[in-house]
């Protein structure tokens, strides 16, 4: 049911739209992991005010306001709270990826010296995959949710506003979805001889999480959040392949290596059709639909705890694909170890949003170009004596401008948020009669607007995407304070939102009623959709030359018409001064009044907004 919200133009309603400020991280563990508790957990932090900033399937790590603690206690399908500091740790932790991965981040486990660092670089490790095939990856697609992967969530949007199948990691904004897949060897097609066991699982999922909350950090203005799936090929068998992966060259371009045992596993995931890439690229596309998601991209971790050097045949331990679907790692991730796993994931995450390699050894060029705001490698150390430490140049523990842009992360219009949020919505009104009787009901269309897509590097659909949701629409009339629009027919949230309000309190007159949109990033639009409109004042001419004829012990009045009436109420006194008793209406201008003996007749014009010329 439409709810109209009626305001008053004379009364002071304040709505602002702040970002929560910053709270504290804690740890929700789940009572289980079905889907409806999900959903329903993550509900409850929203509606407290929290973020949900890594999904697991058996707990959230949230950011919590301050002072909602004790709210979160109370929400459902929450089985212990553990907030960050207490000296409490979640029950059975290190059991899960989840719980390790709390329990790292909790730690701060980032930070601190891990001892000198490898003297190489990441090898040659950004990869351009071929252009994508939008149709091989609609053709493979819709799979996962018939394999049983991951299970459908309510209310998803099928990616961001804009974004093709194809575009799942246009730029490091919003939420990513993160397919963990550690491969495991059966044997079947060649000797195994590398076998995951719980603990390293653990380990892993939750070094990638450190990684994950590492890049998170950089920048608040991104609001990037992460929703993991965790297969470990130990115990689900479609993580498997009948390859011993590590024991061949990781051959990325060509079909002796990731493409063999990709495949494989793609295939038992569901994704049985066109090359690995097509595959994969579905499997994010899909994740993300089912998990509400902006974006998805794929980590294959290789074991490597036999292996002598924790490298592929050829040399490689870890790469990605440019832009995406996915990224490979080993499990020692060459002489980077598997404590460092987090190091090497933050970097190799970052190139799946387009990120330049800047070390020497890449042979990188200060002029190639390339991200959704078309970046300049400038931090190239190739071509820049002035190189800045950074991330992509020997993971080094910053975030240069150069880097920042080339995910996405930089304010070129200098509106004071990162431009791949900080549009301004847009507000459009639905048709308006320019004369109003009372109460004028605005509505419209509320819609985020994406900053447009620079890139130039063409293996995605140049397409413009938005990750902002509608949070809001305000109206006002007269320039006088905003006050809250209701959603038509669904809720916030969404990228286009319908909206309606009634203004009320309106005096006759010309008034100029606006709309504005916000977001969920703090935009609103700044050029409000405005209508003009008159609304009517009790606009009929005094009535006059009314004339009463007795007629068989009944009075007949007639009386002149009068303009801008819609019709006459008549009333009747007894005395000039008594009260005015109403004895009918008339669309004409007669009446006969049976009961009239003697009396005094007011004929009152009532205008086309109902109100009644009395003077
Ligand atoms: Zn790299």
């Amino acid at each position: 049911m439409r709810r109209i919200v009626t305001i008053y133009a004379c009364v002071m309603l304040a709505v602002t739209a702040l970002p929560a400020a910053p709270g504290r991280a804690a740890a929700l563990v789940l009572e289980d992991e079905r889907p409806a508790t999900h959903r329903t957990a993550r509900a409850g932090v929203r509606a407290i005010g929290g973020r949900v900033v890594h999904d697991f399937a058996d707990l959230l790590i949230v950011d919590l306001p301050a002072g909602s603690e004790l709210a979160a206690y109370r929400l459902r399908g929450v089985r212990q709270v553990v907030l960050a500091g207490a000296a409490s740790t979640p029950r059975g932790a290190g059991a899960s990826p989840g719980l390790a991965a709390w329990a790292a981040i909790a730690s701060g486990g980032w930070r601190g010296d891990r001892g000198p660092l490898p003297g190489g670089p990441l090898d040659d490790d950004a990869l351009a995959p071929p252009a994508v095939n939008l149709d091989a990856v609609l053709a493979a697609g819709r799979k996962l949710k018939d394999g049983g992967g991951v299970a459908p969530d309510a209310g998803t949007t099928g990616g961001p506003f804009g974004a093709t199948a194809a575009n799942t990691s246009e730029f490091l904004a919003g939420s990513v979805s993160l397919n963990v897949i550690l491969v495991e060897s059966d044997g079947s097609h060649e000797i195994s001889t590398e076998n995951w066991s719980s603990a390293r699982e653990a380990e892993v999922v939750s070094r990638i999480a450190l990684g994950a909350e590492w890049d998170r950090l950089q920048e608040p203005q991104a609001e990037v959040s992460f929703v993991y799936h965790v297969f470990t090929g130990r115990t689900d068998a479609r993580a498997r392949t009948g390859y011993e992966p590590i024991r061949h060259p990781a051959d990325p371009s060509g079909l002796t290596g990731e493409d063999l045992w990709v495949k494989e596993i793609l295939s038992k995931l569901g994704y049985a059709s066109g090359d690995r890439f097509a595959r994969v690229r579905a499997l994010d596309a899909d994740t993300r639909r089912a998990d509400g998601t902006d974006w998805a991209v794929t980590v294959f971790v290789v074991d490597s705890l036999v292996d002598i050097d924790g490298k592929f045949a050829d040399g490689r331990f870890a790469y990605s694909w440019i832009g995406g679907p996915h990224l490979v790692m080993t499990y020692d991730n060459g002489a980077w170890g598997s404590g460092r796993i987090d190091m090497v994931l933050r970097h190799e995450l970052l190139h799946s949003f387009y990120a330049f390699d800047e070390y020497q050894a890449s042979g990188c060029n200060c002029t190639d170009h390339r991200g959704y705001l078309d970046a300049v490698n400038l931090n190239c150390e190739v071509c820049n004596p002035l190189a800045a430490s950074c991330v992509m140049i020997s993971n080094d523990d910053a975030m240069c401008d150069a880097t920042r842009r080339s995910v996405g992360w930089a304010d070129l219009d200098g509106d004071g948020v990162i431009d791949v949020v900080g549009e301004d919505p847009d507000t459009v009104l639905d048709p308006l009669a320019a004369e109003q009787c009372a109460a004028p009901v605005l509505s419209g269309l509320a819609t985020v607007v994406a900053a447009h897509d620079r890139n130039t590097f063409g293996v995605t659909p140049a397409v413009d995407i938005s990750v902002n949701r509608i949070v809001g629409v305000e109206v006002r009339a007269d320039g006088g304070a905003w006050s809250p629009a209701d959603p038509e027919g669904s809720a916030w949230g969404a990228p286009q939102v319908r909206f309606a309000a009634s203004v009320s309190g309106l005096a006759p007159g010309a008034h100029r009623l606006e709309a504005r949109a916000i977001d969920d990033h703090g935009n609103s639009d700044g050029t409000p959709a405005a209508a003009e409109v008159l609304v009517a004042s009790g606009a009929a001419a005094e009535g006059s030359g009314v004339r009463a004829d007795r007629s068989d012990g009944a009075i007949a009045l007639t009386w002149e018409a009068c303009a801008g009436a819609s019709f006459y109420r008549i009333y009747r006194r007894t005395t000039p001064g008594g009260d005015a008793i109403l004895v009918g209406e008339s669309d004409g201008t007669a009446f006969t009044d049976g009961a009239g003996g003697s009396g005094y007749y007011d004929v009152r014009p009532v205008d086309a907004c109902g109100d009644e010329r009395s003077d």
